[in-house]
């Protein structure tokens, strides 16, 4: 079926931005088919169906590279005794029950929840990071299920650790990347590993080797906090990111997420194997965990993406959270303009494509039908030359109206279309107290 997105301000991004006023995004199928002045589109593609954008951005969709969609269900929850007082007290105390507590319709519900908001925030892309060790052989089936009523695209894997049982997930991951193979550019798998202080060097191993197998990365909690760094000292009598290097974990289809308590030399190293990182700046900020030295990464070499970590999945919040926090962090007001919208809008870009095999994150002729349509009536001149400026002071705050995956519509005029919002959230709240009891019981 061929579509005439019209008149709205189309925004191609890509290697050459262009703004194009009063124009349109023609798709055809799960692809775009030209982009244009919207008359002469209306006049070359008379027999489309037409969606007016009059008043209104159009954006290629937005890409998350590090998510939990498993945590929704624990908002709002009281987590039992004295509050949490590090990194490693959150986990014992909430994450490591969460993910303990979730039963089968748990993890189905844990996944439509953000799955919604995704839609909702024009998120048509997610790399997500999932755990469920009491439901966990066919976790990933569920989610995948969910993913593909929702209609985005997303890469699961299982988060295996040695917490619970050793080795505990990979049978889980090579059943799904085995299945899910090379992909069909909405489902695609990835090596789920926790934390180098989690995991053994026999765990390692057997997961790099199975990673290998399926030709898939590995996608991995990286210190994060000092406590990842120090018992990497002194348990291996190395860092973190040269523990992983050694063991075979590196690479540019693996992602190291955070990326926090690490020196010049392990920077070195994720740029010399080209493997990426994920910056999750308002998790980072929520657990008090540190900051990510994302200049110097930059200045480096490496490939660093943006990611919720499970906070949300509006991915301008994370953007705009980026660009204050290393305005902050630097004591400089000349930085991060250029640098957070990169990590959202091309760095993602790339490192979806080596899950995914797609050149997501520009609207072209040929590209994937993938689109977030916002609201927005430029209040100053918008043009290539000061997007930016609109895109984190104006955008932002903007709504999503409209968005499109695969160049299906799956939400229109701020109605999700492609699931029950309001089904899925009353059940979850039926759910969810049970399973806030179960964990209190852990
Ligand atoms: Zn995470």
């Amino acid at each position: 079926m061929t579509t005439r997105f019209e008149n709205g301000i189309v925004v191609t991004l890509g290697e050459k931005n262009r703004v194009l006023w009063n124009a349109s995004v023609v798709t055809d199928g799960e692809r775009i088919t030209a982009v244009g002045d919207a008359a002469e589109m209306k006049q070359r593609f008379s027999g489309a169906e037409s969606v007016d954008c009059s008043g209104k951005i159009i954006l290629p969709g937005f890409i998350c590279t590090h998510h939990h969609f498993y945590s929704t269900m624990a908002r709002g929850m009281s987590i039992p005794g004295e509050p949490a007082s590090n990194f490693v007290e959150i986990l014992e105390r909430l994450w490591w029950k969460v993910d303990m507590a979730l039963d089968e319709e748990d993890i189905t519900l844990s996944a439509q929840l953000p799955l919604i908001d995704c839609i909702r925030n024009g998120t048509t892309t997610v790399i997500d990071h999932h755990a469920s060790p009491a439901m966990r052989d066919g976790s990933l089936d569920l989610i995948e299920k969910a993913v593909r009523q929702a209609g985005i695209r997303a890469s699961l894997c299982y988060e295996v650790s040695d917490r619970n049982v050793a080795g505990g997930g990979i049978g889980e991951n090579k059943r799904f990347s085995k299945k899910v193979g090379k992909g069909d550019g909405q489902i695609a798998a990835m090596m789920g590993m926790h934390a180098s202080f989690t995991l053994s060097d026999a765990t390692i191993e057997e997961c790099v080797d199975i990673a290998r197998e399926a030709s898939v990365g590995c996608h991995i909690h990286v210190a994060e906090d000092a406590a990842d760094r120090e018992d990497s000292l002194s348990k291996y009598k190395m860092p973190t990111v040269e523990r992983l290097e050694k063991s075979g974990v590196t690479g540019e289809k693996s992602i190291f997420v955070h990326c926090i308590h690490i020196d010049e030399a392990e920077m070195d190293i994720l740029a010399a194997t080209r493997t990426s990182v994920v910056h999750n700046p308002e998790s980072n900020m929520n657990n008090a965990v540190g900051i990510t030295p994302l200049l110097k990464l930059l200045q480096k070499g490496v490939l660093v993406g943006l990611g919720t970590d499970g906070m949300g999945s509006d991915m301008l919040v994370q953007m705009r959270c980026a660009y204050l926090l290393h305005r902050l962090a630097n004591h400089d007001p000349r930085v991060a303009f250029l640098e957070a919208p990169q990590l959202l809008l091309q760095n993602n870009a790339e490192i979806a494509k080596r899950q995914f095999g797609l050149d997501l994150g520009e609207i072209a002729e040929g590209r994937p039908a993938d689109l977030a349509i916002i609201d927005y009536q430029p209040p100053t001149p918008l043009s290539e030359a000061n997007f930016l400026g609109h895109l984190i002071f104006g955008l932002v705050d903007a709504t999503v109206d409209t968005t499109v995956c695969k160049g299906k519509i799956l939400m229109k005029g701020k109605q999700i279309l492609s699931m029950d919002e309001a089904r899925i959230a009353a059940r979850s709240r039926e759910l969810a107290p049970k399973m806030w009891k179960r964990l209190q019981e852990l």
